[in-house]
């Protein structure tokens, strides 16, 4: 099993905090989706012995991609593998964005999955993040994709936004379960460089909320989405049962991916690679048969840093077998040693051969990752 992501590289305008590429001139889409295409076809021998189950349009925002734009990426995709292996095909969307109309193509092409960027259920925490929609859009949008029949819909919230209290992320987190959704994304804000957030960090416009603020806001995100039926399959990513990400589990299991369009990452038997994360050097090159990405092969420490990182954020746990029979001596040894350090501190436990981070120490999951990783 593999996934295929597609990289839409647009925003009409750049929240705050967000780091991933995009750029707000959308004059070159048509020449972006061309190039695309062609890089998913010259790549076609990457993929197409695979067994591909699930497509994901990230990004940017693929909502401002056209239903015809959506149908010829599919089509080129679909040249290659067959369609019917495709399990889960989602796309993310923006609030403002969306139409009746746009949610029935949608529905149409055959998505059955949509991710929706609500982000925050208060109007002045999105107006700070410099979202285009407010709370009310946001809640109409999964209103009226409910009513036009997706029945998988993720939201994404952000919490530790400066300056949110406690009372702010409750309120937030009870519209969201109140929405009936299937899965919720919520995220601890980080503060990216490059951002305007972070430049604003640094000139001491917003400040990082404390590590106490931090560990209640978690807590409290797990108290209300636990109630109301959600699993935290993984930190910060909840579903209802049966509905978790198919295409992010893929990620955290170690699957191969494929990913196009600028900035995008892929992985195959253990080389890694990621395209130049800017679309006028890509169009020229993608056409061009030039080079346009980079590539490395993992180390064995990569490897196994990855497999912690990815495995000890996920409830599943790291699966010990794996990991004596894949490691060399060395890191084995080294692994054995630092299990001890950790289960002594009561920081994890191995369940059923699955080495798992302690119910209350899910919060520290970032520092426990650290100190297993061998460098
Ligand atoms: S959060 Fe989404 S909409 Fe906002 S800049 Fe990033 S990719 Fe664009």
């Amino acid at each position: 099993m593999a996934g295929i992501y597609l990289h839409i590289p647009f925003c009409i305008r750049k929240c705050g905090y967000c780091d991933f590429y995009s750029i707000t001139d959308l004059s070159l889409k048509d020449k972006f989706v061309d190039s695309l295409i062609s890089e998913i076809s010259s790549r076609k021998s990457e993929f197409n012995e695979e067994q591909i189950s699930t497509i994901y349009f990230g990004g940017g925002t693929p909502s401002l991609l056209t239903k015809q734009n959506l149908i010829s990426i599919l089509d080129t995709i679909y040249q290659y593998i067959p369609k019917k292996s495709v399990n889960e095909l989602t796309i993310e969307v923006n609030p403002d964005d969306i139409t009746p109309e746009f949610l029935e193509e949608l529905i149409e092409i055959g998505f059955n999955r949509i991710s929706i960027g609500t982000q925050s259920f208060n109007d002045d925490i999105l107006k700070m993040m410099n979202r285009r929609h407010d709370a009310k859009q946001a809640m109409k949008t999964v209103q009226l994709a409910q009513k036009k029949g997706f029945k998988n819909i993720s939201i994404d919230l952000i919490y530790g936004v400066p300056d949110m209290s406690l009372t702010d992320w409750e309120s937030s987190l009870n519209i969201a379960v109140s929405m009936n959704v299937q899965h919720i994304s919520a995220y601890h804000l980080t503060f990216e460089k490059g951002t305007p957030f972070y430049s604003k960090l640094k000139k001491g416009e917003l400040k990082e909320i404390s590590d106490s603020d931090s560990v209640d806001q978690y807590q409290k995100l797990l108290e209300i989405l636990n109630r109301s039926g959600f699993n935290d399959y993984e930190i910060s990513n909840f579903a209802q049962n049966g509905c978790e990400s198919q295409h992010n589990s893929g990620y955290w299991s170690g699957k191969n991916y494929f990913g196009f369009g600028p900035g995008a990452h892929s992985y195959k038997n253990n080389i890694r690679r990621w395209n130049i994360s800017n679309l006028l050097k890509y169009i020229k090159n993608v056409g061009s048969y030039k080079s346009y990405f980079s590539n490395e092969t993992l180390s064995e420490e990569d490897r196994f840093n990855e497999l912690i990182m990815l495995g000890l954020r996920t409830r599943k746990g790291v699966d010990m077998n794996f990991l004596n029979d894949n490691f060399n001596s060395e890191i084995w040894n080294f692994f054995k040693k630092e299990y001890e350090i950790q289960k002594i501190k009561s920081n994890v436990f191995i369940d059923n051969g699955f080495l798992k981070v302690c119910e209350n120490k899910r919060f520290i999951t970032d520092q426990i990752i650290s100190d297993f990783f061998k460098i």
